[in-house]
């Protein structure tokens, strides 16, 4: 049977942009327009259509602000994991400011449906070398898996491996599902969400999840709802932030049902315990 890959969504709004503080300040979230509960039904009317289950990882206010959505996400069948609370890069903040971030997302999440987590994403892909000490608060509270790595020099960490791997600390261990990418003599590519996805040829996409599955491993495909906005607010960020936001959104909705087309898949919480029963496993420990 096909190799089972991951489909997971970033549920946050259009003004959840990372390191643009003057611009979209955390004091003015409440005033903004709700865009996220329409642009995420769009999204289950998708998934529904193609009867295919994911991992939600929801941002805390989100879940705070719109609780009825996340039930909605429950009771379809998917994984709710957590993307934090205040959608802050962990390369700006302290170990105990992550904890105090972490607590909080849990607790809105928890309020809005009684679900079990034990999964976590960092805003931007910010587990790094030097913010490593991230998994040994997931391993203290009780989280199973991290998606927060990918193998970049440009983003992320290049030193990471590519593929699942089981992260080993004193307090435990923890798996780390990175982004895909792929490998181009001496530099990766990414090409399965945000603005990789949008900028990739679709049969790139395609071709690449396909050579990762000879491989034996599963794709990591994300998306977010403001990537199925028909009509989104115009920002005034900065034009390096409003390219990596904006550019070729409207690609986005038909390359993932397209995506949904032609690949199997699932939640992350499925799609590693597939992976770890089939006996391909990696153990870099760090
Ligand atoms: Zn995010």
């Amino acid at each position: 049977m096909d190799i089972l890959n991951a489909l997971t969504v970033d549920v946050e709004d259009w003004y959840h942009v990372c390191a643009v503080g003057d611009y979209l300040p955390t004091e003015k979230w409440g005033e903004y327009e709700n865009r996220v509960n329409k642009n995420s039904r769009k999204i289950l009317d998708l998934l529904r259509k193609y009867d295919t289950r994911v991992t939600f990882f929801v941002l805390g206010y989100v879940a705070e602000k719109n609780p009825d959505l996340v039930r909605m996400f429950r009771d379809g069948g998917h994984e709710i994991a957590t993307h934090g609370y205040l959608h802050q890069r962990l390369i700006d903040i302290t170990p105990a400011e992550f904890e105090a971030d972490l607590g909080r997302s849990l607790d809105a999440i928890g309020n809005a449906a009684d679900c079990e987590i034990i999964g976590y994403r960092a805003p931007e892909w910010t587990v790094v070398r030097e913010t490593a000490w991230a998994w040994d608060i997931l391993i203290e509270n009780g989280f199973k898996y991290d998606s927060s790595v990918v193998s970049l020099t440009m983003m992320g960490d290049r030193a990471f491996p590519r593929f699942p791997f089981v992260v080993r600390t004193g307090g435990g261990s923890i798996i780390e599902f990175p982004a895909s990418t792929m490998r181009c003599l001496w530099e990766g590519f990414p090409y399965t969400g945000g603005l990789p996805l949008r900028m990739s040829p679709f049969w790139f996409t395609v071709e690449g999840m396909k050579k990762t599955n000879r491989m034996g491993y599963p794709s990591l495909v994300y998306m977010h709802p403001w990537e199925f906005d028909d009509d989104p607010p115009k920002t005034r960020l900065p034009l390096g932030r409003r390219f990596m936001h904006d550019y070729l959104i409207k690609s986005v909705p038909s390359k993932i049902e397209g995506l949904l087309e032609r690949f199997r898949f699932g939640p992350i919480k499925e799609v590693l315990k597939a992976h770890l029963d089939s006996g391909r496993r990696r153990n870099d420990a760090t």
